[in-house]
């Protein structure tokens, strides 16, 4: 058969089954599009924000870890001004890529539910409905923040999102959180001016915080100039105040703003909605087989970060572009295109 024919045969009542629909337009999702597209598959990209909505919503000045041939995709060279690009440099090369492979994007569109229908799958998004006979979901993690679960937390001046420094200037700041994110805008608003307190839950700064990132926020903390509670934690917020539980009681410290860099974990919700199982342990990991990445659900697979539930540092941009190349070509082996 060739992918002309596929193509013809997959109007039914008026409405196109899609080979694949490919949920999420991050940098994973645009992959699997680009490798359907190589193999002559009909398919559509659908995010609910625009283009790597995830990557628009990182802090304003933020640069990557990775250096910028590691987050290539589609043989689209990412040429940087330094080694590691920053997020303006992303956003422009992800937009590159998007014109250069002309890709089927349908963004501002939240898919609300995947349904078994005679020929696949129904896709109902917030503005239509579509068929397919294979999803993919590459939903990623950043759209659901962990809370705090404190009284308070719904003030305006909590933020679980950091963009960039200024509004900070000549605050009191209280930055919850150990990991990356937290330290890197403790070090960022401190330097712009900010009066910051770190509530860590943990006895330490975490490991996986960046090698060349750790020794300035632990100097910084040591010195005092970034103020610190370890083993702490929020009990309650208020409008002009934080109450904190720490080893040697609680505190009450004078605030204007909390930013809760807690983390973000995946819409287990959405994945179970749809059928897909999910281990019973810490990470939730959904279960899926690693030599194709289809779940449980048959022809509905997953892509990118989401593939690690709750460790939403095993699966990023460098080690999870294979996933497109994988997925399409199980595609095309249950549809008979390569044995
Ligand atoms: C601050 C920060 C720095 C990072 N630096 C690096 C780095 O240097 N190198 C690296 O490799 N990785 C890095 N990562 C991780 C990397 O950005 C993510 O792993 C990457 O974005 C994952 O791509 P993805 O396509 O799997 O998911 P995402 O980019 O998160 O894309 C998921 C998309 O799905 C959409 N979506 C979700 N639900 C729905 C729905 N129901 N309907 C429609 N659309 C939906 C979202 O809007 C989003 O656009 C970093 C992450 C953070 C937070």
């Amino acid at each position: 058969m060739t992918n002309h024919q596929i193509k013809e045969s997959t109007y039914f009542c008026g409405m196109k089954t899609y080979d694949v629909i490919i949920i999420g337009a991050g940098p994973i999702g645009m992959a699997c599009g680009i490798e359907a597209s190589k193999a002559g598959l009909s398919y559509t990209i659908i995010d609910k924000g625009c283009l790597v909505n995830s990557i628009y919503h990182y802090p304003l000045g933020m640069t990557f870890f990775s250096t910028s041939d590691r987050l290539e995709i589609g043989n689209v060279p990412f040429i940087s001004h330094g080694a590691k690009p920053n997020r303006f440099e992303a956003l422009e090369y992800y937009r590159r890529v998007a014109d250069t492979w002309s890709l089927d994007l349908k963004l501002y569109e939240q898919v609300k539910q995947v349904s078994p229908s005679e020929d696949g799958y129904a896709v109902i998004t917030s503005k239509s409905e579509y068929a397919a006979e294979s999803i993919i979901l590459a939903t990623g993690f950043y759209d659901i923040p962990y809370q705090l679960e404190v009284e308070g937390e719904d003030l305006p001046k909590v933020k679980h999102y950091y963009d960039e420094p200024h509004p900070y200037y000549g605050q009191k700041l209280v930055v919850v959180g150990a990991a990356n994110s937290a330290v890197d805008v403790a070090l960022e608003t401190y330097r712009k001016g900010a009066d910051v307190t770190m509530v860590i839950r943990e006895s330490e700064i975490r490991d996986t915080v960046k090698y060349w990132v750790k020794p300035d926020i632990k100097n910084r903390i040591k010195e005092g100039t970034i103020k610190s509670y370890f083993n702490s934690s929020i009990i309650r917020i208020t409008e002009h105040h934080v109450d904190i539980q720490t080893p040697d009681g609680q505190l009450t410290l004078e605030n204007d703003f909390v930013l809760a860099m807690t983390g973000y974990k995946p819409d287990f919700t959405f994945l179970k909605s749809m059928g897909i199982d999910i281990r019973d342990d810490k990470m939730r990991t959904p279960i899926y087989d690693d030599e194709t990445n289809e779940t449980n659900v048959p022809n509905v697979y997953i892509a990118g970060v989401l593939c690690g539930g709750l460790k939403t540092n095993k699966w990023f941009i460098e080690n999870s572009r294979v996933h497109a190349g994988v997925i399409i070509n199980q595609i095309k082996k249950k549809k008979g295109i390569i044995a």
